[in-house]
């Protein structure tokens, strides 16, 4: 097969703060495999969780180098593909682009939706969550106005562990609740607790009624997630402490659920393989992003009928998505009728 890599930039319309830092752009990665005239599109994003950043570079690099091994292979052949990559330590995110682009090659060989071929039912598919990043209170209520302008929002997540302490998330959580009475809420820390505060903050994000909470605790100290689950009236989701499969049967103690991201799972074969191990241990699944295009979130779309949450909003807020894929409506994200993943090249760009 063909192999081809574009380095694509997009830019957030609103520029996303999480305990981490912010981001308002980012160059992704479009890989496309040709083969018996039909082509496969995925997509790799950069992010920076774990062992090691896996930036636009350090995928891009990967990618070329595994490339003369690759096109000896034939699209149909994954499980060889994906012991290759294993065997070569290629970066989750570029396995995520190629193994996307294999599964979109496939459903289009098949003439076939993805969601289809597995045989899943798009009226099981939950809302989709936008994004509230880390801001002042009034920042936070004009985005909160502004999502609700954009789209029929039934859930949102709200990004917490501001820098300044318990006390800005508290009064940040205030004005979202007070601008969008409404839709469900949910809480990410991205690991900007401390024990003390996630304890804390569990009990009055109970209070308000917020769903779950994703990630109170940094990555690295799950032994303290345990003791946070025992004494938490909240379901805890873990992001940022889970990659793979391999992860789950561990986090099973100190966690209620799992956020699943095309990214750090190297594809939708691995994704697959955490829902079912996540089940297999109890566990509740949510499907998430980084700063995805609608390569990416379509091709995790393609699965929602199997997740309990869904957040697959980043392309939402992008001014330059060069794709357009799974639609939103009535504030659910819905794969189309399209073979494969059903993404085409934006008005944006055609
Ligand atoms: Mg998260």
């Amino acid at each position: 097969m063909q192999i081809d890599v574009e380095l694509f930039t997009v830019n957030k319309r609103f520029p996303l703060t999480i305990s981490r830092g912010t981001t308002a752009k980012t160059t992704n990665l479009w890989v496309k495999i040709s083969e018996d005239g039909i082509e496969g599109w995925g997509e790799a994003s950069p992010f920076n969780v774990g062992n090691y950043p896996q930036s636009t570079q350090v995928i891009q690099e990967s990618i070329l180098q595994i490339i003369p091994n690759l096109q000896k292979k034939h699209p149909s052949q994954r499980q060889e593909i994906e012991l290759m990559l294993n065997k070569a330590q290629i970066p989750s995110a570029a396995k995520a682009a190629l193994d996307t682009a294999l599964h979109d090659w496939m459903g289009k060989r098949a003439k076939l939706p993805l969601w289809q071929m597995w045989g899943l039912d798009r009226s099981n598919i939950k809302p989709v969550s936008v994004t509230i990043g880390i801001n002042s209170p009034e920042g936070a209520k004009a985005r909160v106005r502004d999502w609700l302008q954009f789209m029929d929002v039934k859930m949102l997540k709200v990004k917490l562990g501001n820098p300044d302490g318990i006390d800005a998330d508290r009064k940040m959580l205030d004005a979202v609740r007070e601008e969008a009475p409404t839709p469900d809420l949910y809480v990410d820390a991205n690991g900007g607790w401390s024990l003390e505060d996630a304890q804390e903050m569990c009990f009055i994000l109970a209070d308000i009624g917020v769903k779950y909470v994703e990630q109170p605790l940094p990555r690295g100290q799950e032994q303290s997630l345990i003791e946070l689950k025992k004494s938490s009236p909240l379901p805890i989701f873990v992001d940022e402490s889970c990659f793979t499969s391999t992860d789950i049967p561990y986090l099973s103690e100190c966690a209620d659920g799992v956020n699943i991201k095309l990214m750090k799972s190297g594809g939708l074969t691995e994704a697959m393989r955490m829902i079912h191990t996540a089940r297999a241990c109890g566990l509740q699944v949510m499907f998430g992003c980084y700063s995805d295009s609608a390569i990416a979130n379509t091709a995790l779309a393609q699965l929602a009928p199997l997740a309990d949450y869904l957040d697959l909003d980043s392309h939402l807020n992008l001014i330059d998505d060069p794709f357009r894929g799974a639609s939103v409506e009535g504030g659910k994200i819905l794969p189309n009728n399209l073979p494969g993943l059903g993404v085409q090249l934006s008005a944006f760009t055609a």
